[in-house]
């Protein structure tokens, strides 16, 4: 398999794979999903909320905001040594949160909320999370920890992630340049240069072939195929973890999984023979 970056920043990835299959990236995008795992908040205690939302609304709003996080530091709560219900330093981070409208009426955002590891804080201190009137308090104390997408959408790394065939458009010489397929393409894939048509930008092709249909020479001048074994893949995170980080990890648990299988079907064969 052939991995090559087309762009990469901070939060998002865009790679080209080849020598893939089907079942290998609906993997892969699957796990990146559901396995990877990041913090959130699990567990509020609230010590007086006299906001006009119930504790359970603040609490679920809580756990939806995106923390920054440190897998290397910290265990799953079901794989950490300490074996206990409440946790310990490896598996959960306390945040607090104690706010006050004196003056007049105010919105609490999520960088009120104080953390004891520097390294686990809101990807973002602008996320509302109630409004408070003049002399309404919010004070709580939250838990987060590690978990996985496939049991909460709040431990979910990543806000996208797909993957498409890589397209290939060919255009036959019994094209006359008339540009109905030009400005027919929903992303702009074309351009008319002069008497030619080119391809702007290929990648953005989704193959919905309404330029073929379009196209009024019979057979069709323009034809829109794809490489077999060819991806794009598209990953956004929602900035708990670096996008390379999550395609990292999420290789190495589809590795794992992997390995736990074969060796399942070994024991199977064996217990048969
Ligand atoms: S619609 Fe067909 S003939 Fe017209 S420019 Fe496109 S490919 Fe050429
Ligand atoms: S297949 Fe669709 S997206 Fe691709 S070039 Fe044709 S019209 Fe544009
Ligand atoms: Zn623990």
């Amino acid at each position: 398999m052939e991995i090559e970056v087309i762009e990469k920043d901070d939060r998002k990835m865009r790679l080209l794979i080849r020598g893939a299959d089907i079942p290998y990236m609906n993997a892969l995008r699957r796990t990146a999903l559901a396995e990877v795992p990041c913090m959130a908040i699990d567990e509020v205690v609230v010590i007086e909320n006299s906001s006009v939302l119930q504790d359970e609304i603040i609490a679920h709003r809580l756990g939806l905001i995106p923390l920054k996080t440190d897998l290397d530091s910290y265990n799953l709560p079901e794989e950490c040594s300490c074996k206990s219900e409440f946790g310990c330093n490896l598996c959960r981070v306390s945040l607090t949160l104690d706010v006050e409208a004196k003056e007049g009426t105010i919105t609490v955002y999520s960088g009120e909320l104080l953390s004891e590891d520097p390294n686990i804080t809101p990807v973002s201190d602008k996320i509302p999370i109630v409004r408070l009137a003049k002399e309404q308090k919010l004070r709580l104390e939250a838990y987060a920890r590690l978990g996985r997408g496939k049991n909460h959408a709040k431990w979910q790394p990543v806000s996208t992630c797909t993957y498409k065939y890589f397209p290939q458009i060919g255009l036959g010489n019994q094209c006359d340049a008339c540009g109905k397929c030009v400005e027919i393409c929903p992303r702009k894939v074309l351009i008319k240069a002069g008497e030619k048509i080119e391809i702007r930008d290929l990648m953005a092709c989704t193959l919905c072939q309404d330029c073929v249909d379009v196209c009024p020479m019979n057979p069709p001048a323009i034809e829109v195929s794809w490489k077999d074994g060819a991806f794009i893949f598209n990953i956004e995170s929602t900035d708990v973890l670096p996008p390379g980080r999550i395609m990292k990890e999420a290789t190495k648990i589809v590795r794992e999984q992997l390995k736990e299988f074969i060796s399942q079907v070994k024991v199977k064969r064996s217990e048969k023979d």
